[in-house]
């Protein structure tokens, strides 16, 4: 292509109607297109910049969301697993604290069947005199015999003692392990 036919170079012809300073024309249109294209380019490189820039954000906060989505779900699912465990464990313990109050309950049942307190003062016999009287001590014993003479159940000491003789003496009364006060087999007929 002839340099010349876009008149980028002066005319050799000093009288041509064409012999003009193209040059600074041309020069000037493409100093204003490149200012225009370079405006353009930077809005338009602003405007992706913004655009992407405003993508990124709203994929950050998508990708925030998911997390706290997927660590809420992580930590219901251990909240849930922990509680049916401690569920577990609870019902466990209580029920072995249900055998272990109930084997309790039935050797305090079992002593205190083998118990029994004196018939006047009330603490723990351990003189036997006949069934279902019991006494801590001699004295005891003598306290009580005045009333107890009439019911006696030890065989001809009670005829004895309902003959009206006030001054008898007691029955001899028998000490007896704690072990042995389970006088449920003596029981009258
Ligand atoms: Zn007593
Ligand atoms: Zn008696």
């Amino acid at each position: 292509m002839d340099d010349d036919i876009l008149g980028f170079n002066e005319s050799k012809d000093a009288d041509s109607p064409l012999n003009i300073p193209i040059n600074d024309v041309v020069t000037e249109n493409l100093a204003g297109l490149h200012q225009h294209w370079m405006n353009e380019y930077l809005m338009s490189r602003d405007k992706h910049l913004s655009e992407v820039a405003n993508k990124l954000h709203a994929d950050f906060l998508s990708d925030q969301e998911n997390i706290r989505k997927e660590l809420m779900k992580q930590f219901t699912e251990e909240l849930l697993t922990t509680k049916k465990n401690l569920e577990v464990q609870y019902m466990a313990t209580l029920k072995h604290e249900l055998l272990e109050l109930r084997r309790r309950h039935t050797i305090e049942i079992s002593e205190a069947k083998k118990s029994q307190w004196c018939n006047v003062c009330l603490k723990e016999s351990i003189f036997y005199c006949c069934w279902n009287t019991t006494y801590c001590s001699t004295e005891c014993q003598h306290k009580h015999w005045i009333l107890h003479r009439l019911s006696c159940r030890r065989g001809n000491n009670r005829a004895a003692s309902k003959n009206n003789n006030d001054d008898i003496k007691c029955i001899q009364i028998i000490p007896v392990h704690r072990d042995a006060l389970d006088i449920s087999s003596d029981e009258p007929n």
